[in-house]
């Protein structure tokens, strides 16, 4: 039996995560679960998982979360705030954290887990964008083991050799990660119609079903270039061992080159739930409810390079990676900030690239010191990027 706490439930991979639990009702029990709006949801959830503790973001919503466990009949006891979920993060009692809270509100829990030694199964990539250098020092100093959630992290990972060093390709004959993205809703519209795109379309992922934030990341490319970032960290890699490759079918989740001309590729049809299953069993294999890839109906499988115009994020991103931890820590806040107005229809499609340039053109670069370092440079960030948005028309 492994006691897990899953931060997120209520998202796209925290629902995921309970559906590949649900399979396994004599591998896993339930420390924890969190949401931050869905209370309702998070009252569901917790009737059917029955966890000990069930923790929500802030105390605007106790008394809904009341009335509704009194109504769910939920006998778990309901936490509040920051420094609960830090605690089902953390505590003795916890096998492994689920690490699915959007954004750079998962950093602190997240590294909680870590500080604690535990298993953490990684889909919060904004920690380690935000804070990779010493969030891998954390995992080594606390012995925490990282597995990645993020499905070509995992696809790396499982296509690297067991005996990896951190770090040393050389070492494993590794030539290259080839990092596989699909291009989002996108690929083909015409450059000149990006500026009208809506939320509505830029969410409407052709193969995944996933959170706004990230829906509207991958339409922009931004999320490639927070995964370079979280592979870079991860696997020790540097910037110019990365490649990023289009492939809009996404049957192939990322891969490995090595020197011998062999090139290893994890495949899967493209539901969150492989990975997830990948990490919740490590290193066994557990049935997911993904449903085989069935090679004869794959019409197209393609491959070209990203458009640099199409795509300014992905270059921001990827600049900002050689810069270090404030530059990928700025850049971060900058598209929370810009993604959420876009979002809200404060600014349009294009702008969120424009907004990202010109956040990191007033923002210097500087060595980081501290976790407490880095959440003055993400709070300074969103602050000047509010700023830029404030200063823009629709
Ligand atoms: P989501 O928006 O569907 O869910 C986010 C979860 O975080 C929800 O449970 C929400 O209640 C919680 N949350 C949001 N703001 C919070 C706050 N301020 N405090 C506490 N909790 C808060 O997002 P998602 O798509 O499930 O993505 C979660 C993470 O996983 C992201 O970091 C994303 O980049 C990563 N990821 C997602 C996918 C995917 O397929 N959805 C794939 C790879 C990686
Ligand atoms: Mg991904």
């Amino acid at each position: 039996m492994q006691t897990l706490s899953i931060l997120g439930s209520t998202g796209s991979i925290g629902c995921n995560t309970l559906d590949v639990v649900a399979r396994h009702p004599e591998r896993f029990r339930l420390f924890a679960i969190t949401g931050n709006s869905q209370i309702e949801l998070l009252m569901q959830q917790a009737k059917a998982f029955a966890p000990r503790y069930v923790v929500i973001a802030d105390d605007s919503a106790y008394s809904e979360a009341k009335q509704l466990a009194s109504e769910y009949e939920v006998d778990a006891e309901i936490l509040i705030g920051a420094e609960a979920l830090s605690f089902v993060a953390s505590d003795s009692a916890v096998d492994a954290v689920m690490a699915a809270i959007v954004g750079a509100a998962g950093l602190l829990p997240t590294l909680a887990a870590v500080k604690a030694g535990k298993r953490i199964l990684l889909a919060n990539k904004e920690s380690l964008v935000m804070s990779g250098e010493l969030f891998i020092q954390a995992a080594n100093q606390y012995g925490a083991e990282i597995l990645p959630i993020d499905s070509e992290h995992n696809a790396i990972f499982q296509s690297l050799p067991s005996d990896y060093q951190y770090g040393d390709l050389a070492g494993s004959g590794i030539a290259k990660i080839l990092l596989t993205g699909s291009g989002g809703p996108f690929l083909n519209l015409a450059l000149d119609e990006f500026s009208r795109v809506t939320p509505e379309q830029a969410c409407a992922h052709p193969n995944w079903d996933m959170g706004r934030k990230i829906s509207v990341d991958s339409a922009t490319m931004m999320n490639k270039g927070l995964e370079f970032i979280e592979a870079h960290w991860l696997f020790g890699v540097q910037p110019d061992d990365i490649e990023v490759v289009l492939h809009p079918q996404s049957t192939i989740h990322s891969m490995v080159q090595y020197v011998d001309g062999s090139v290893i590729a994890q495949m899967g049809n493209p539901d969150m739930r492989t990975p997830i299953a990948y990490g919740l069993a490590y290193p066994e294999r557990i049935v997911s409810g993904v449903s085989n890839l069935d090679f004869t109906q794959l019409n197209d499988f393609s491959f070209t390079t990203p458009c640099p115009k199409r795509y300014p994020n992905l270059n921001l991103a990827i600049q900002a990676c050689r810069d270090g931890q404030a530059a990928t820590t700025q850049l971060n806040a900058a598209n929370e900030i810009a993604v959420a107005a876009f979002l809200n229809q404060q600014i349009s499609f294009s702008d969120i690239a424009e907004v990202n340039q010109r956040a990191l053109n007033q923002l210097e670069p500087m060595p980081v010191s501290s976790i407490q370092h880095i959440l003055e440079i993400d709070q300074l960030a969103r602050d000047v990027s509010q700023q830029i948005i404030q200063g823009m028309q629709l």
